[in-house]
């Protein structure tokens, strides 16, 4: 198949919106990474997008809306606190999880009798969605266990011509996926760590909210189990800035011939090394992680990686970049 490359003009954004509605998959920019959408009440679109990927059927796929409107259409039974984070906080890089409605598919939440509710602060999604005007199912646009998409070159990368097309519109600003949150029992409960932080939500709720931290805790979301995020080359994590840890991590794996490459928080204490910048602030870090690996592992044997920030929103970026390094912590 010939996958075809659209702009953000009026004439695009309607193509794209009859792609959709007729069953093919478009991917689109969102705040947080590009998406791989299809009609969520669509059950074969559904279908051929996790063939596209190569995904676990038993992953589910979050599906997006443009307007609060829609939500009560594919959901049910909102908590009082599951409207409060819609009425104060969407459109945010959040994901809600909400009891569902029949009209979305079983093989969308892979059997579960949830639904995940994204609405994207990005007006360029919300201009897409809104053109479709049907639920979009949507995982990220990237083959399945690889870094996610930020541009749409990366989109490309792993999807040309097994999708319909790519709206290429900006880079993504936030860099790593939605906060995923179970709305559906008497706790909220985070089940991906996202920019959305638990401080945030327990704020506005006025009631502590639960973060599975621990990858073998059994929870209603199957994605967070899967291999994730890894380059095509191998990759250790580093969490203290220890510049000479580093420097002795490099200089083995040169001597064994594996060209290794840092990806650090201050490059200029390296001089002499292959050696790249990983972000000067959290919010640079989590914009330019899967861009700076993809770029990476184009020219190198093996990344190693250093982050030491502790703040909340760093937790959500550790969450990616350790299933990025395979848990390879050193
Ligand atoms: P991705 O599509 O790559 O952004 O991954 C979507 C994430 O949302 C995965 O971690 C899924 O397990 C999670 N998810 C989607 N739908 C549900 C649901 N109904 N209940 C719990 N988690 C969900
Ligand atoms: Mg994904």
């Amino acid at each position: 198949m010939e996958t075809r490359y659209l702009q953000f003009n009026d004439a695009h954004l309607r193509c794209a919106a009859d792609l959709i509605r007729r069953g093919e998959l478009v991917a689109f920019p969102t705040e947080t990474v590009y998406g791989l959408g299809c009609d969520a009440t669509d059950e074969q679109a559904v279908k051929r997008t996790y063939l596209a990927k190569g995904r676990p059927s038993d992953n589910p796929l979050i599906v997006h809306v443009w307007s609060k409107g829609q939500i009560p259409e594919i959901a049910r039974d909102v908590s009082p606190d599951a409207q409060k984070i819609i009425d104060c906080i969407m459109p945010a890089s959040i994901t809600v999880v909400l009891p569902k409605r029949k009209i979305i598919p079983d093989c969308v939440t892979a059997g579960l009798n949830t639904v995940a509710v994204r609405m994207p602060r990005s007006q360029q999604a919300r201009d897409f969605l809104r053109y479709c005007d049907v639920p979009v199912a949507a995982p990220s646009a990237n083959t399945s266990s690889r870094p996610s998409p930020t541009t749409w070159q990366a989109v490309k990368e792993d999807m040309d011509g097994r999708i319909a097309a790519v709206l290429c519109g900006s880079p993504c600003d936030v860099g790593i996926e939605s906060t995923v949150v179970d709305m559906c029992g008497e706790q909220p409960l985070i089940l991906r760590p996202g920019i959305v932080t638990a401080d945030m939500l327990e704020e506005l709720l006025g009631k502590k909210v639960r973060v599975v931290t621990d990858p073998k805790e059994k929870v209603n979301s199957p994605g967070v189990r899967y291999k994730h995020y890894a380059p095509k080359v191998p990759m250790a994590l580093e969490l203290e800035g220890d510049e000479q840890k580093l420097k002795n991590l490099y200089l083995k794996l040169q001597a064994e011939g594996k060209n290794p490459v840092l990806l650090v928080e201050n490059p200029q204490n390296f001089p002499g090394f292959n050696v790249y910048c990983i972000g000067q602030t959290d919010r640079e870090v989590s914009r330019n992680l899967f861009s700076n690996l993809r770029a990476l592992e184009k020219n190198y044997g093996y990344i190693i990686a250093s982050f030491s920030s502790k703040t909340a929103f760093a937790q959500s970026i550790l969450n990616r970049l350790v299933r990025s390094a395979s848990h390879n912590v050193v």
